[in-house]
């Protein structure tokens, strides 16, 4: 089995660079492929409110064995809960589904700059870490102008900003403020959510010469770079395939090769545009 290194955050606390998501998890499958997860190693999930399968993530968690000191949860606030106190019951209804006392970290899922209440809900996340329902704060598709907002008018610097990175929209301006800033950054479809990203010939030619896959190359170039990230699969011979990034190495010149892939395209939407 593999040793998942640690980021350490603003916080002090430490975080499995390499989790598992289970967004776009049918609830119905959540349970046992969580399960897996957990069998293969992995110690790290990233779920969230929106995804509607907490409660199943939670099942998992009590079915394994696993003391609550060695795994890593993370959850998020669902747009419909922005707000000061909005924010802080949607935590509580969390942890029931989850059936945890603590989640490890809770995040904005977007700040849907429209609605002009990220600001709010950032005031009762600090009120949520001050409880110890939560061990850590951060966001979730925050630009620079968002986080920015925050650090004038609030106490907290995020833990996290977690967003949209891969080969194909590399957010190296957005890296670079996060680090500056001491947020650590979250890559979330780490690998391109699998589509047309991963037959590149740049991957295919760098993954031939490790004897590896292009997502294992994918995984590995985000290793390398300190992004902490979470693949998703149903598949258990992926989960396992997705954990088995830590016994080689990229050149510089490959990941220069994986640099130059970068075409600012997003999968998901825009953060300032987005308000649902
Ligand atoms: P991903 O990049 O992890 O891709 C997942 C898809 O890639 C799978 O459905 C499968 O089709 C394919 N795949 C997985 N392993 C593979 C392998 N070894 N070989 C070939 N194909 C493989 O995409 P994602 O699920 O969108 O992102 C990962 C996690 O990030 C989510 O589960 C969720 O936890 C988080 N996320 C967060 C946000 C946000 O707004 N904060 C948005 C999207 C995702």
């Amino acid at each position: 089995m593999s040793t998942i290194p640690g980021i350490t955050l603003n916080s002090g606390a430490m975080i499995p660079q390499l989790g598992f998501g289970v967004f776009q998890i049918d609830p119905e499958d959540t349970a046992e492929t969580v399960g897996t997860a957990l069998d293969a190693g992995y110690r790290h999930i990233d779920t969230a409110q929106m995804y509607g399968n907490e409660a199943e993530v939670g099942q998992a968690i009590a079915a394994s064995g696993i003391a609550r000191d060695e795994l890593w949860i993370t959850t998020k606030c669902n747009n419909s809960h922005h707000g000061y106190d909005d924010a802080q019951a949607a935590l509580d209804e969390s942890l029931r589904k989850l059936g945890l006392d603590d989640v490890d970290l809770y995040l904005i899922h977007w700040p849907l700059p429209g609605k002009d209440l990220y600001v709010q809900t950032w005031k009762g996340f600090e009120k949520a870490l001050a409880s110890g329902k939560t061990k850590n704060i951060g966001v979730s598709n925050f630009t620079e102008e968002h986080l920015e907002r925050l650090a004038q008018e609030t106490d907290t610097v995020p833990a996290v900003n977690q967003i949209e990175l891969h080969p194909h929209m590399q957010q190296m301006a957005m890296r670079a403020y996060d680090q500056r800033k001491g947020i650590a950054t979250e890559a979330w479809s780490p690998i391109g959510q699998g589509k047309g990203l991963l037959d590149a010939p740049e991957l295919e030619g760098i993954a031939t010469t490790h004897d590896k896959s292009t997502a294992q190359v994918v995984l590995r170039w985000h290793m390398q770079l300190g992004n902490i990230i979470f693949p998703k699969s149903v598949t258990p011979e992926r989960i396992r395939e997705n954990m088995e990034i830590f016994d080689f190495e990229l050149s510089d010149e490959e990941m220069e090769s994986i640099a130059g892939m970068d075409k600012a395209q997003r999968l998901g939407p825009d953060p300032d545009e987005f308000d649902r």
